[in-house]
């Protein structure tokens, strides 16, 4: 074979190579993305067949077939199919009921859906949040994706790096933090992602993340989704965490919690709820995991 036919040939093995990785990282990180650029990819070659475009047209015409169709799917036919078919509702974009997500990118990407039980309990903490501090809202990190679509073990799809997340009855919730300089309550978060800055052990506490790290580094994976941080402008609540926790264990639906042992003995907390994750999971002292 000649190098003028090998050409093509090595193009478009490496364009579906990419496509497949585009493909499977969609699909980890949003569920329903891999499946919408499968449809465009395929949409595409259907639509601009015997058209003699270069490879960067056809690439921007796919791309904005994806932006149109997964925010159409996202915001207009998702919410309707996941309660009708996972019986997940999506929780609020917008705030409602003192209720926000850390970052519009949960919305975005699919990751906060829930059983409606748990939205109703979560409404509830808000509301009663708001009556003690009518300027903070209680804002949602990952929840879970919107379709189940058991294929493991008879387990549902995973939202990474959450491996329990997965059946709509988990969902972490954000700290409070304070501004570091006026000492003020604030609403905002020291980092994009709401992960990853750790309130550490201090000296003489149980450091619990230092035994797990020595079993598996899984144990920090939400340093790595931070993105980006800021928390030099940023100092742990401990009141309104604190008061938040003890809503979470006075609302009846929900029946466990995790956060780090340290945490949970320097907010004082005793409850039969409170379990600790374990060393496979990540470490809880960036968030409070909540679920049915
Ligand atoms: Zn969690």
């Amino acid at each position: 074979m000649s190098n003028t036919n090998k050409k093509p040939i090595l193009k478009k093995t490496s364009s579906f190579i990419l496509q497949t990785l585009l493909i499977i990282l969609l699909t980890i990180f949003s569920q329903i993305g891999g499946l919408i650029w499968l449809v465009c990819w395929l949409s595409s070659k259907f639509l601009l067949k015997n058209k003699k475009k270069s490879y960067l047209a056809y690439l921007k015409i796919k791309t904005a077939l994806f932006f149109s169709f997964y925010f159409c799917a996202t915001f207009l036919i998702v919410p309707f199919a996941a309660k009708k078919y996972s019986n997940r509702v999506a929780l609020p974009i917008f705030t409602e009921n003192n209720i926000q997500p850390t970052t519009i990118w949960t919305c975005i990407l699919n990751r906060h859906y829930v059983r409606p039980q748990l939205e109703k309990a979560l409404f509830r903490i808000g509301n009663n949040f708001e009556k003690k501090y009518p300027d903070s809202k209680v804002s949602y990190l990952d929840a879970n994706f919107p379709f189940s679509l058991a294929f493991y073990k008879n387990k549902g799809f995973p939202l990474l790096p959450h491996l329990s997340h997965n059946d709509g009855k988990k969902l972490d919730l954000s700290f409070f933090y304070l501004d570091k300089e006026t000492q003020k309550s604030t609403n905002e978060k020291p980092s994009f992602s709401g992960y990853g800055i750790y309130e550490k052990p201090k000296k003489g506490e149980i450091n619990q993340p230092k035994i797990c790290l020595k079993q598996s580094w899984y144990y920090e994976i939400g340093k790595y989704a931070k993105v980006y941080s800021n928390e030099e402008n940023y100092s742990f609540d401990k009141k309104r965490t604190n008061y938040l926790i003890t809503l979470i264990i006075k609302e009846q639906s929900i029946k466990k919690f995790f956060l780090e042992p340290h945490l949970k003995n320097r907010l004082n907390i005793y409850s039969s709820k409170w379990r600790f994750h374990g060393c496979k999971a990540s470490r809880h002292d960036d968030h409070v995991h909540v679920q049915l």
